[in-house]
């Protein structure tokens, strides 16, 4: 695996791939589990070659969010992402990224200020603007996110479509540990009995999934269910729990169409979120079972 942490150097090498092969990209922060590793593996299925990015983008941070104890362990990702097959990795300091001067930002209006945008201001408009860079300077043809951020997906959905961006975002399933927690850098900050307490968002998910399972259309009958299971732990506190279209992230009444059930929560000091997407299924099949790690092997 080639580790490359200039933009020109990473640009000159994507365009020699690009000439005669399919490449697919997968931008992280680092801190990699599988559920990082899942989008190599479905990019590795579907390209020639795979190029991934570590970044912790300080622009998607505000102050006094967690920036500085976001979790880093470089070589071991380094590790993970060539034992996954990855060809190419950009790891750039936030120097290269954002030199003196840079002033142009992207700013995707109305759906960034949804969801997390709402309660991490400004947290899109940095999530947006490196993903256009990203984009720009490995020029793939395909990028790789997962669906565990779902309103990243929205946002960045809409950006490539607004900006005319010639790449093709693909969305990958939600990977969980083996009790059902979605899998995040963050859990490694989680004390052990925040670790337990986490599962509440799944639970939370899981009695709202259960409700459209039995035929429950109501939105706000959904919301109640997941609002009495994050009362069921004081020390946990809820952001959101909203059930939206999965692309205007705005509110809907009922599931009918679909929906995206979303939640995002405090568990000690660490802010966690989950999500499960109804699309236009029929009631029998609706509760979909969690994607496990052992499926992502087979
Ligand atoms: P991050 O390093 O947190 O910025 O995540 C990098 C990419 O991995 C994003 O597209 C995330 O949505 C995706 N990702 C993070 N956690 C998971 C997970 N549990 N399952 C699937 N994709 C994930």
């Amino acid at each position: 695996m080639q580790i490359i942490t200039t933009a020109r150097e990473m640009q000159q090498a994507c365009r020699r791939v690009k000439a005669n092969r399919r490449l697919g990209f997968v931008p992280t922060m680092g801190a990699l589990h599988e559920g990082h590793l899942s989008l190599v593996r479905r990019a590795l299925a579907e390209c020639d070659v795979v190029a991934a990015s570590i970044f912790v983008n300080p622009t998607q941070f505000a102050p006094g969010e967690d920036y500085e104890i976001y979790p880093r362990c470089f070589e071991d990702d380094c590790t993970k992402l060539e034992a996954t097959g990855t060809a190419l990795l950009f790891a750039p300091s936030a120097a290269e990224m954002y030199p003196e001067g840079a002033t142009t930002f992207v700013e995707v209006t109305g759906l960034g200020d949804r969801l997390d945008g709402a309660s991490r201001p400004g947290h899109f408009r940095g999530v947006a603007t490196v993903v256009a860079k990203l984009l720009n300077i490995v020029g793939s043809d395909s990028a790789y996110f997962g669906q565990k951020d779902a309103a990243q997906v929205a946002v960045l959905r809409a950006m490539i479509r607004d900006l005319n961006i010639p790449v093709e975002l693909v969305a990958c399933p939600i990977v969980r540990e083996r009790d059902g927690l979605a899998m995040s850098s963050r859990n490694r900050n989680l004390s052990e009995s925040d670790r337990g307490r986490a599962l509440i968002l799944h639970r939370a998910l899981d009695a709202a999934s259960r409700l459209v399972g039995d035929g429950e259309m109501n939105a706000e009958v959904l919301r109640s269910a997941m609002i009495e299971v994050f009362a069921s732990d004081a020390n946990v506190r809820v952001d959101y729990a909203a059930i939206v279209d999965p692309a205007t992230l705005l509110p809907v009444d009922d599931t009918s169409r679909g929906a995206l059930i979303a939640v995002a929560a405090w568990v000690g000091s660490t802010r966690l979120i989950d999500n499960v997407l109804i699309e236009n299924l029929r009631a029998d099949n609706l509760v979909r079972e969690p994607f496990f790690m052992e499926e992502v092997h087979a």
